[in-house]
């Protein structure tokens, strides 16, 4: 079992439990408020249409026996017809027919995704420097990809000081060639935590997580669900800003969401528990538990949990967040892949150890990773209860961006290596959980000081 933490305090933690209850409740306040009044505004709306319904009879039963002449009124001066003809004026559309790419020149290529190729480039005309990223566009046969659509449309609605600016969209010679030029930023988080020596501070990582939810928040404020949120597709340009980029897994989600979404979706390592139990209807908390592995990503600077597949994956979770129950997760045994789970018998030796894995971290800033890492999607905090929360508001406060270090840019300079790293799913891959998977004996090893975590098969 693991050692009780030296931050560990009882009654900070009833307290924090007692606060996380009433924000629990709070939030089943304002929902079960709001649907009241969408119901009542439905209400309201229904009776309108019956009222113009009726009035519409009405009028049809006192309407003069003999038709009104429409085209010209009694106010209508007599030689209204040879006025000359106005066209009625619409705001034009933001974004016309696309310019070419032949207006920018290539300076260097700086990474292949898995939706695209990105490479810095110079705009011809203004100097400007931007990032092109040209994309893949396989199987034109079944039409536009609906990723790049998603990409375009999502990034296009998206005007947040902390998201990507996407300037335009222009083509080359075939339609095969399709590039977003974006707002070049000189570091994406994971190859500049890659590059640091230390972890970023405390007050930095303050700062960069506020920015980060901030984005996130008013994603979700505008009904989009990333779904590919990864250190990765976090820019940081020498200001001390990050904006969220790669939209190509976002797509619009209504409250509540669609039924049927597609479950392969966000990077392995940052994928939440109940996607890869197979859930099809998921929200924003799917992005929240992402954001909660970002944390504790730049609590350490390494990835927080690196599975080889999905069954490692869910098997590290369980490590670190402790083991489901139908007490912390109702329901959760009947999402599609849980049924073949074989579960330790006794939860409570198998409870979260995050704040024993993060001793350095204050016990707000546990609660902080604690809550975003919820087994239950339920329980994970909104956007914006996350930037009230205390962690941010205690010492050390976060870092103003003015006084954020500068680091050397790999993508303003040279070609960089390949990754590690797993990439976000590709369309038609199939998700690997299948079959039975035996989490019984994973615990039992970490207690009796077992070198890993063996899963098994049956
Ligand atoms: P994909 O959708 O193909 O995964 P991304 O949009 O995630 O591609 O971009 C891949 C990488 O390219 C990022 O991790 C980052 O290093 C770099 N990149 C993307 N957009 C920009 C940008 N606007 N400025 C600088 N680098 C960028």
């Amino acid at each position: 079992m693991a050692s009780k933490s030296r931050w560990a305090d009882d009654e900070e933690d009833a307290e924090l439990e007692a606060r996380r209850k009433r924000e629990k409740e709070e939030k089943k306040r304002a929902k079960a408020e709001k649907q009241r009044k969408l119901e009542e505004a439905a209400r309201a709306a229904e009776e309108r249409k019956k009222a113009e319904v009726e009035a519409a009879a009405r009028e049809q039963d006192d309407r003069p026996a003999k038709r009104r002449k429409l085209s010209s009124t009694p106010e209508e001066p007599q030689d209204a017809k040879d006025q000359p003809r106005r066209l009625l004026r619409f705001a034009a559309p933001e974004w016309g027919p696309c310019r070419r790419v032949d207006n920018f020149e290539r300076l260097n290529h700086i990474e292949e995704g898995s939706y695209g190729w990105v490479s810095r480039a110079k705009e011809t005309a203004t100097g400007e420097i931007v990032a092109l990223k040209k994309l893949k566009m396989e199987n034109l046969n079944d039409g536009f990809p609906v990723t790049a659509l998603r990409e375009i449309q999502c990034l296009k609605e998206s005007r947040h000081r902390h998201v990507v600016d996407l300037r335009e969209v222009v083509v080359g010679d075939t339609l095969n060639d399709v590039f977003l030029v974006m707002e070049f930023l000189e570091h994406d988080l994971k190859t500049l935590q890659e590059e640091m020596p230390e972890p970023f501070l405390p007050s930095e990582i303050k700062t960069l997580m506020l920015q980060l939810t901030s984005a996130v928040g008013y994603l979700h404020d505008h009904w989009i669900l990333h779904r590919d949120l990864k250190t990765s597709n976090i820019l940081m340009n020498n200001r001390g800003e990050i904006k969220i980029a790669d939209f190509g897994m976002a797509r619009y989600a209504g409250d509540p969401p669609p039924p049927d979404l597609t479950q392969l979706v966000v990077t392995l390592w940052y994928r939440a528990p109940e996607l890869l139990l197979g859930a099809r209807e998921y929200g924003q908390a799917i992005d929240m538990w992402s954001v909660g592995c970002i944390f504790g990503e730049l609590l350490t600077k390494e990835p927080l949990l690196q599975g080889k597949n999905e069954v490692d994956e869910l098997s590290k979770i369980f490590e670190l967040c402790g083991i489901p129950t139908e007490d912390t997760w109702p329901g959760f045994r009947r999402l599609p892949n849980a049924k073949s789970l074989r579960l330790p018998r006794n939860p409570h030796t198998t409870g979260a150890v995050i704040r024993s894995k993060f001793p350095f971290l204050t016990a707000a800033g546990a609660s902080l990773l604690t809550s975003l890492l919820s087994l239950n999607p339920d329980s994970r905090p909104l956007a914006s209860e996350v930037l009230k929360h205390a962690y941010f508001s205690e010492n050390p406060r976060p870092k103003s961006t003015a006084m954020f270090p500068t680091f050397p840019s790999k993508a303003g300079q040279e070609k960089r290596r390949k990754r590690a790293s797993p990439q976000a799913p590709q369309r038609g891959d199939a998700p690997r959980i299948g079959g039975d998977v035996d989490f019984s004996g994973i615990f039992s090893s970490r207690e009796e000081g077992g070198a890993g975590f063996q899963l098994k098969l049956v």
